[in-house]
């Protein structure tokens, strides 16, 4: 009997116990290695800190062969390896990293039948000289971890694993498991297409994730709003995501200046930098990761107590993943969204600028606008959030933000109106501030060069803030009535649904937003 097989002999409830420490499974867990125990495929949907690995680590080691686990970065990979050797499992990674004496370390334990577990990363799978070596071993499951990364579609799609699609043929007869936490159904049904799945198991766990306190706030002072929502959390882990790398670096030191231990993390960091910022976030200091989506696949660390974005993602699943990373712990976490009408003007011209092709553009298109629909909603944000990915809360949450403080709207028609009519009246070419300031009778050069001081507008928003006006500038973009245009920012009417605005023939309810003043920005 080859060292990797010494588990065989074992139930699966004793492996969870007496290797993983687990006193049992978790709610798919046990259908998921029921069905490989089996020899057969299964695609398992659950959201991030849900408990995947076990899923295929347990038949990995239960059947015999060795499990063979497909993952897409190598940070992941070496975090679950290292993991599992201090459990005593013998776990390795093959991927383009590894010197010359680590790799042949490895192929001698495969050869000698020494490896419970190979990660490995796609494209080295199926180099030639690897995947001969492979298809001589005996294996017992391939997982196929972040299997969205497959879809085109997915907001994660990854050229190299369409390579995977040859899977069946190099290894027949080997049950496979595809895992994910993207729940949308075309992904899903890409996934199974891809791997030649058709008589899998669909087994889809519930997203709710109880523990996380889902709040939206309009962006004011960003810098203020981000310090507030993790002032509790001083002692602890938390990421605050945004949307470039320059902004990252910017906040990460406004919060070092601050006395915060703030580290930025975005693809354009050398692997050294990278792999130095991961160990200190997975050292369990406390840390702020001011990062962009890079920093994303494999975040095990289960103590993250909160996660902000400072822009908004593009759609409701990259959201959920990214706040997914927050209490894997299990424990109570804050997640805290800030949007303005700018950004949400702005990713909606990005994607008509966008040179995809045209059913991408609209699939994305649609992703946007679920994801702006749910900023604006006024509802319980728990129950919109999974209303997204097909799941039905009955009952609110209770603790969102618009369950703890319900919100207030009032008949906002005739501000609406009046922003209107004041952007129509400068000519549907100037931006944000400089519309206010008209309505505010705020004097700038701008406005006297253009003579805008002697428009009928002039003044009639005098009795509003401009953080009020903000507001109403915001939520007519949501809407629709209003629209970015071109380099500058300049607001434009959207016709359709400015016109009964304009007329009166529309009434429009506004939330009066408790807005943080607008000053300091940082980004
Ligand atoms: P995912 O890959 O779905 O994001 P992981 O597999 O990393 O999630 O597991 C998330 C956390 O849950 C880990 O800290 C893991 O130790 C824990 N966990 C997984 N399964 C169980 C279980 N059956 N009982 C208790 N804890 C578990
Ligand atoms: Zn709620």
């Amino acid at each position: 009997v080859p060292p990797r097989d010494r588990f065989c002999n074992r139930s699966v409830q004793e492996v969870l116990q007496a290797v993983f420490g687990f006193p049992g499974f978790r709610s798919l867990q046990a259908q998921a290695v029921e069905c490989a125990m089996q020899g057969q495929d299964a695609l398992v949907l659950m959201p991030t800190g849900g408990g995947k690995s076990v899923c295929y680590q347990i038949p990995a080691l239960c059947r015999p062969g060795m499990g063979l686990v497909i993952s897409p970065l190598i940070a992941l990979m070496d975090d679950q390896v290292a993991g599992l050797r201090q459990l005593g499992v013998n776990a390795a990674a093959l991927h383009s990293e590894l010197d010359e004496n680590e790799s042949a370390q490895i192929r001698s334990d495969l050869a000698n039948g020494r490896v419970d577990l190979l990660y490995i990363s796609p494209e080295r799978l199926l180099s030639s000289g690897t995947l001969d070596r492979l298809t001589r071993i005996p294996l017992s499951i391939i997982a196929i971890d972040e299997a969205h990364c497959i879809s085109a579609w997915g907001h994660e799609f990854r050229p190299e694993y369409r390579a995977l699609t040859a899977l069946p043929r190099h290894f027949p007869n080997v049950p496979r498991l595809a895992l994910t936490a993207t729940a949308d159904e075309r992904t899903r049904d890409d996934i199974l297409a891809a791997l030649d799945m058709p008589h899998a198991q669909v087994l889809v766990s519930s997203f709710h994730r109880p523990n996380l306190n889902i709040a939206v706030q309009p962006k004011g002072s960003e810098l203020k709003q981000l310090l507030v929502a993790l002032e509790r959390y001083r002692e602890d882990a938390s990421i605050v995501y945004c949307g470039s790398r320059a902004r990252t670096e910017r906040i990460a030191a406004s919060l070092r200046e601050r006395g915060w231990p703030a580290l930025a993390y975005h693809a354009g960091l050398s692997p050294v930098e990278k792999r130095a910022a991961l160990l200190r976030f997975r050292s369990g200091e406390p840390l702020v990761i001011v990062a962009t989506v890079a920093f994303g696949m494999g975040i095990d660390r289960p103590d993250v107590r909160a996660v902000v974005h400072l822009d908004m993602p593009s759609s409701p699943e990259a959201y959920y993943q990214q706040i997914g990373r927050a209490g894997r712990d299990g424990l109570p976490s804050d997640t805290v969204l800030l949007y303005g009408g700018e950004d949400i003007a702005r990713a909606r011209y990005w994607l008509d600028q966008s040179a995809a092709p045209d059913n991408e553009k609209r699939i994305m298109r649609s992703r946007l606008e679920a994801m702006i629909a749910f900023t604006e909603t006024t509802g319980c944000r728990t129950q919109a959030l999974l209303h997204c990915f097909g799941e039905e809360l009955e009952q609110p949450c209770g603790h969102c933000d618009n369950c703890r403080h319900p919100v207030l709207t009032f008949d906002g028609t005739e501000a609406a109106r009046k922003l209107l009519s004041a952007v129509y009246r400068t000519g549907e070419s100037f931006g944000a501030l400089h519309v206010i300031a008209v309505l505010r009778a705020k004097q700038t050069d701008g406005i006297s060069r253009n003579g805008h001081d002697k428009l009928s507008v002039w003044g009639i928003g005098q009795d509003r803030s401009e953080s009020f006006w903000r507001g109403v500038v915001r939520q007519l973009i949501a809407r629709g009535a209003l629209r970015i245009e071109g380099q500058y920012g300049g607001l434009r009417l959207n016709p359709d649904i400015a016109r009964p605005i304009l007329r009166g023939e529309e009434n429009v309810a506004l939330r009066a937003d408790p807005v943080v003043e607008h000053t300091g920005n940082v980004g």
